[in-house]
Formats: C-alpha cells, structure tokens, sequence
C-alpha cells in the first residue's frame, strides 16, 4: 500500500507524519511551546483563518505590515474578519523597502501584527523581525516563500505559517508552527469548525483528513534539508576543500588542467588530500566564477 492508500487514523500514517513533525522540529529549532501544524488548504487559506481563529469578532483590530503584494492580499482579507489596519506600508515606494522595526505604528490593543517575511513578487525579505507591541505580543508571519531557507528563531513568533509549494513540498498543505496561546479566541458557532485551529501539541492532528500525500513528501523534504544543513551551516566561505566522486586520479588530473588555465595551488593539504579553493580577500569574484565553470566544464567533460 502507498501512503496514499492508508488511513490517516493508522499507526503507518502516524509514524510518517510524526516524522515529520519531528524533522521540522530538528530543522528550525522549534521549541516546546509551538505546535507544528499541517494545515489543508494554502497560505491564502491562513490570510482566513490567522483573523478568524485570533480575533474572537471582526471588531477586534490587528496590524498589518505592508510591504508587497502578498501581505496586501492578507491585510485585504483579515479586514472581513477583523478591524485590520495598515501599521506600516511601503506602497509610496513601490514595495521596494521595508520599515526600520521602531517605526511601525503598532496599535497596543492589536490582536497580533501581521508581517509577509518575504515578498514574492517585490522580492524584499525581512532580515530581521519586529517585535510584537501588542498585549497580546503577538507576530504572525506569512512565510510561503523563504520558509526554511535559513535558521529562524520561532520563539519571536507566535504564528508562522508556509504554503508549502515554494520550498517544502507539494501544494495543499501548510506547515504552520505555532505557540500554543495563538489557539482559537473562541469557539463561535459562526466559525468554520475545520478551520477552528487548536495549536497545543496534544491536540488531535486534524478535525479532518489531512493532505497526507502532501505531508509525507514535505517530511521527506525536511530530512534532506536537515541532512544538507548540517555540514552547510559550518561551511567556510573562505576555505572550500572538496573531493572528486571519481577519486584521487581524477582530482590531479583536475588540479593539473587548472593550473593550465592559470587556476593554481588548488591542491588540498597533504595531510587530507582533495582538493582546496582558498578565497582569501584578495581573490576578485571573477576568479571563482572561472573556477566555478571550469568544474562545471571538468565534470560535463568527464561525466
Ligand atoms: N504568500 C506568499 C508570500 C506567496 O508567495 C504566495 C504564493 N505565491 C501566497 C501567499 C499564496 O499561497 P497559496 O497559493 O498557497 O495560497
């Protein structure tokens, strides 16, 4: 049977997507106070439900940075569900900046501030986050596009939520981890009950049956980013030492037809051997670019 086969409700299904959760968990460092939820539907179905399920009725303000078209589309659609207000826009300079953290007006009785981490369309990402001035301190991040990119301090936030298509897996799904106080203001029978989030940990996964194909895969997706991360995150930028899958003919015949193009000591120390770019500040970037296509030259030229 394939994941697609089983039930949800099945221990198989569960070991996959506790896998899952638990490869999230390890990746980003998310801590004990956030659940990890994957929610159906797409990053336009939370520009919903962040409102519905934060705000217990539409008079209830929250604050929206606008910084491109994405978290405009967010603030649009929380304002059916809440007094949503613009903190901060960057409309005047055509979405191409964001605001110094200190000069968003955030209103104090704001359910939460609502920011798009990253701009899909105007391609501006926040490097670092604003704190929440609310009291209910509470940021809520659209992340569909840089979601597990780079390391990310979940404790800043109290929502994060990621359609999963751009960077995680296939479409239909959410990964969302959030803290446990952003559950549900209330329960009003108004809400749709299958958006009604509770984001305690031990709550039961799903009111209903979760994109399950959609989940393995991002699970699968998460354990090779871990895997890829770990040497990466120790990654020098000025010493790269690498080795040939073909082995140590291969590397001197590498390092010799370099040195022919002007490329030289790209030998590797001889105490491990392979070989090792060194950038020091002197080596202009139009060297590691040479460097760059020739390796690229090199492999298409012994596959
Ligand atoms: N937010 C951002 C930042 C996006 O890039 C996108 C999709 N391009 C969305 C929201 C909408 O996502 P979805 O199609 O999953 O609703």
């Amino acid at each position: 049977m394939s994941i697609m086969e089983m039930s949800h409700r099945g221990k198989e299904f569960d070991a996959a997507i506790k896998k899952a959760e638990a490869d999230l968990r390890a990746l980003l460092a998310v801590p004990d106070t956030h659940a990890v939820l994957f929610l159906q539907g797409g990053a336009t179905t939370q520009f919903a439900a962040v409102p519905l399920n934060l705000c217990a009725d539409p008079s209830v303000p929250a604050d929206f940075v606008v910084s491109g078209s994405w978290s405009d589309k967010a603030f649009k659609e929380a304002k059916k569900f809440s007094a949503a207000s613009v903190a901060w826009s960057g409309k005047d300079g055509k979405y191409t900046s964001l605001p110094p953290l200190g000069e968003i007006k955030q209103n104090p009785e704001a359910r939460f501030l609502h920011i798009c981490s990253n701009e899909t369309i105007h391609g501006v990402e926040f490097k670092d986050y604003p704190e929440p001035k609310n009291a209910s301190g509470i940021l809520v991040a659209d992340m569909s596009s840089n979601f597990c990119s780079k390391p990310v301090d979940v404790s800043r936030f109290g929502v994060i939520y990621a359609g999963a298509q751009k960077n995680v897996g296939p479409s239909g799904v959410t990964p969302s981890p959030s803290c446990a106080r952003t559950s549900s203001a209330t329960r009003s029978p108004s809400r749709p009950s299958c958006w009604t989030t509770r984001r305690t940990p031990t709550t039961p996964r799903s009111t209903n049956t979760p994109p399950c194909f959609a989940i393995y895969i991002c699970g699968l997706v998460f354990e090779d980013l871990a895997r890829a991360g770990r040497p990466r995150r120790v990654r020098s930028l000025m010493n790269v030492p690498f080795t040939l899958a073909k082995g140590a003919d291969f590397e001197k015949q590498f390092i010799a037809e370099a040195a022919k193009e002007g490329m030289v000591q790209l030998k590797g120390h001889r105490s491990v051997g392979g070989v090792r770019a060194s950038i020091y500040n002197a080596m202009p970037l139009a060297g590691v670019e040479k460097l760059v296509a020739f390796m690229k030259d090199f492999q298409a030229r012994n596959p």
